[in-house]
């Protein structure tokens, strides 16, 4: 159910349940509301980002095909929060079909109480995930990020300030109003395990305990790619205790013995290079120089690449470009350990 009263303690009960952004910032949400609701504009905007673009993760298609209600009771709090009515839901193409049906009665519902909720239908993209290049894209410019400083809560949507928060955070601010917020993330379990899928569970458990209490385990040697199956830094297996599944809350395990290193490097750089925006150089020619030269070898060439991905690291305008480098080195150390 939605609510439709201002629930002017939100804030505080959002502060005292430590809700931190899950988009993988893990921003604190209650600072994000305030600094929304204290700067000034003609108008001010709330954004849903579902922009998974990116393999492993699949938890915001889950949360709004089972509990669009709280997702959206949350949008609500958000918009009476900071006195607005105008909020935008950005989905994916395929999103978009998947959950267009159970998703348009109750944005209706909303809207017929004088709130105006409207999707954004985005081509699917890695960079969508940025919050600016998200904003960039809804004003119908290219979808690439803008400079940082001024962050969207001060000159956002239209040089409005604009809330962007990810699915899961309004399913929590909805679940804190009712108050059955548990402490809980979602995770996305995926790749070499027999009990795939979504879970929500504890968000202090760690990864092995996540793997454990799943029934995941694996029972031969592995490796695991945490917070994406592009960015994510990857961990040996015995590196999981006492370790959280940080970033957006996936975990995927490769099985040690069956993996390929060359095969599992080209398709992190494959994507890389299919997804950056192109804005700035070393990112643009970056990702399709490493890319060609792994492909020209049959074996990974690493210092080569390594002097492609520190430059990248360096140099690159945004995250994107600037955290090509993580997987690879990660797993070379972490893994391989080659360093
Ligand atoms: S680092 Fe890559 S994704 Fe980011 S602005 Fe530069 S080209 Fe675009």
């Amino acid at each position: 159910m939605t609510t439709n009263h201002v629930d002017n303690d939100i804030v505080e009960k959002i502060e005292q349940a430590g809700l931190v952004g899950r988009g993988g910032a893990g921003y604190s949400t209650a600072k994000k509301w305030r600094e929304v609701a204290k700067a000034k504009g003609r108008q001010k905007y709330v954004v849903v980002n579902a922009s998974e673009g990116e393999a492993g993760l699949f938890k915001d298609l889950h949360i709004l095909k089972n509990h669009a209600d709280l997702v959206l009771g949350g949008v609500v709090l958000a918009l009476d929060y900071l006195q607005t009515k105008d909020a935008y839901i950005n989905l994916n193409k395929k999103y978009h079909r998947l959950l267009r049906l159970n998703l348009e009665p109750r944005i209706k519902e909303c809207n017929d109480r004088g709130y105006n909720i409207k999707y954004f239908i985005e081509t699917p993209s890695y960079i969508g995930g940025d919050e600016t290049a998200l904003l960039n894209a809804i004003e119908g410019k290219r979808t690439e990020p803008r400079l940082k400083p001024p962050y969207p809560s001060i000159s956002g949507l239209y040089g409005c300030p604009t809330l962007v928060n990810n699915v899961e955070t309004f399913y929590n601010v909805g679940c804190v109003a009712a108050g059955i917020y548990a402490r809980k993330r979602y995770y996305c379990l995926s790749g070499k395990l027999k009990h795939g899928g979504v879970y929500h569970l504890p968000e202090d458990w760690d990864i092995a305990q996540i793997l454990k209490e799943t029934n995941n385990y694996p029972n031969f040697d592995f490796f695991v790619q945490v917070g994406g199956g592009a960015s994510g830094m990857v961990y040996d297996q015995n590196q999981l205790a006492g370790r959280p599944a940080t970033g957006a809350g996936s975990v995927e395990v490769f099985d040690k013995r069956r993996t390929d290193p060359r095969k599992l490097v080209l398709r992190w750089l494959k994507f890389y290079q299919e997804e950056s925006c192109g804005k700035c150089a070393p990112c643009r020619v970056g990702t399709f120089e490493v890319y060609d030269l792994a492909k020209k070898h049959k074996h990974v060439p690493w210092p080569e690449m390594f002097a492609i991905l520190e430059t990248m690291e360096a140099t690159s305008f945004c995250p994107l470009g600037q955290s090509v480098i993580d997987p690879i080195r990660s797993y070379y150390k972490n893994v391989l350990k080659l360093a």
